[in-house]
């Protein structure tokens, strides 16, 4: 275990792992759901020393370093009000998150963690041992940039630092609405064509519970007033029977916590499934979700989903192919979830949450690189798209001796003939 307080100390450690031929991971914020920053038998190389955060309000820049969690980033850019559009739970990595893309409650107005990225510092495998640093930006290694917004975590090197765009902020409002679960059949697909349609200042989720839990929840964050967000949640409140409701205005670093608090408590054990949703699901897609919920192995397997797209969403806006983030055109993200603590109950889970996957098939499609899944067998293509290729290209430059791998690592290309 490397534990890495300086670029130096990074150079280093894949140095050292190179010329002994060990095998090596990159790890930031530790929340791979499959496990790509840990591995057997070889050194781990942690950056989460690495946590230095500058804004410069004047340009409206931060630079980064990649050991830092989101709850770090989030506070420190609110003491000068300033944001970045990133996750909700506050021990994510930026590093990994980044990487992958960065989906959160503010990507409707301002894009992905990704979009927002102008630049990466990172370490990279160079001749036949050896490891150096280089800067990725537009107008140097661009191709990297590009690979990093979006490319998945560990395939290319170690960054060590990011700068990124960020936003003005102050307050926001937020809300949360929770239905009984009968009303799933109404509320699901009222959700589905309103979260798209409403001003790219909303973003907002839903998550259904198991049957066992018995409710339906939706919340959102609007970059507006509580009055508006009111107005704008109508369609919502007129569907079903509403049995609690909370509308607020709080400053956004309130928000934040807000909305880390859904994921605390969760059972130890699990296995996520994701999909993009690229129109709403027909009546028979939402009676497989009703179907699958109310059969779920226990009362922690669930439903979530988050608004994406639609009307215009900074997501959206930008084309499949600008970043290695391909999935533009969805309206939606899904996460199917089974969570267990004891052993025993592990199979039973996994089976659940795979044969739901696959009843969902029709109506869903593609996955996203930060939510990694080794069942899938055509991985290239549900995470990268179109962009795979490229990947392959950049990879083939950048980490020609395949240094940076995992069991779903972007290969190393074929060399194209002139
Ligand atoms: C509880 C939970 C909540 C989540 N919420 C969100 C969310 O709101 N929005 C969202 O978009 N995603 C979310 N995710 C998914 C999250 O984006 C991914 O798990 C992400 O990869 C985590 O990054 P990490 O640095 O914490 O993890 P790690 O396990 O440390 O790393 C993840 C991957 O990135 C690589 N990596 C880590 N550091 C570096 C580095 N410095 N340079 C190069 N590669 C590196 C690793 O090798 C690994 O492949 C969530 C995940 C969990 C478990």
């Amino acid at each position: 275990m490397f534990f890495c307080r300086r670029t130096q100390d990074v150079i280093n450690a894949v140095r050292w792992a190179r010329e002994r031929g060990v095998r090596l991971r990159v790890r930031s914020g530790r929340h791979s759901y499959e496990g790509f920053s840990a591995v057997n038998g070889g050194i781990i190389i942690d950056v989460s020393a690495m946590d230095k955060i500058t804004v410069d309000r004047k340009r409206m820049v931060a630079v980064v370093q990649t050991g830092n969690p989101l709850a770090r980033v989030y506070n420190k850019l609110w003491n000068k009000r300033v944001a970045l559009p990133a996750g909700t739970v506050p021990d994510v990595g930026v590093a990994g998150l980044t990487l992958g893309g960065g989906i959160g409650l503010l990507s409707r107005k301002y894009g992905l963690t990704c979009d927002n990225l102008k630049q990466v510092r990172m370490v990279v495998a160079s001749g036949r041992y050896g490891a150096k640093t280089i800067v990725a930006n537009k107008r140097k290694h661009s191709d990297l940039l590009w690979a990093s917004r979006g490319g998945g975590g560990g395939n290319f090197g170690v960054a060590t630092a990011y700068t990124f765009r960020v936003r003005p902020i102050s307050n926001v409002s937020i809300y949360s609405v929770t239905w009984k679960w009968c009303d799933l059949e109404k509320v699901l697909p009222v959700w589905q064509r309103w979260s798209p349609s409403v001003t790219n200042r909303l973003t907002s989720t839903i998550e259904v519970s198991a049957k066992q839990v018995g409710t339906i929840v939706s919340t959102g964050q609007l970059l507006g007033g509580a009055e508006e967000l009111r107005r704008l949640i109508r369609p919502l409140l007129r569907t079903g029977t509403p049995v609690k409701l909370m509308v607020k205005t709080v400053p956004f670093i309130e928000a934040t916590r807000f909305f880390a608090e859904s994921d605390l408590n969760l059972e130890p054990k699990f296995k996520i499934k994701g999909a993009y949703g690229f129109k709403p699901l027909p009546g028979r897609g939402v009676r497989i979700i009703r179907d699958f919920l109310s059969k779920a192995p226990n009362r922690h397997s669930s439903v979530w989903s988050q608004s994406l797209g639609g009307a215009g969403s900074a997501v959206s806006l930008v084309s499949p192919t600008a970043t290695a983030y391909p999935h533009r055109n969805a309206e939606t993200i899904y996460e199917l979830s089974a969570r267990w603590r004891r052993s025993g109950e592990q199979q039973r889970n996994i089976q659940w949450v795979t044969r739901f996957r696959k009843a969902l098939r029709p109506y869903v499609n593609g996955d996203y690189v930060n939510f990694p899944d080794l069942q899938i067998k055509n991985w290239p293509k549900a995470y990268y798209s179109v962009n795979f290729a490229r990947l392959k290209r950049v990879k083939r430059k950048y980490d020609p001796h395949n240094v940076f791998r995992f069991a779903q690592s972007i290969p190393v290309g074929k060399r194209v003939k002139k």
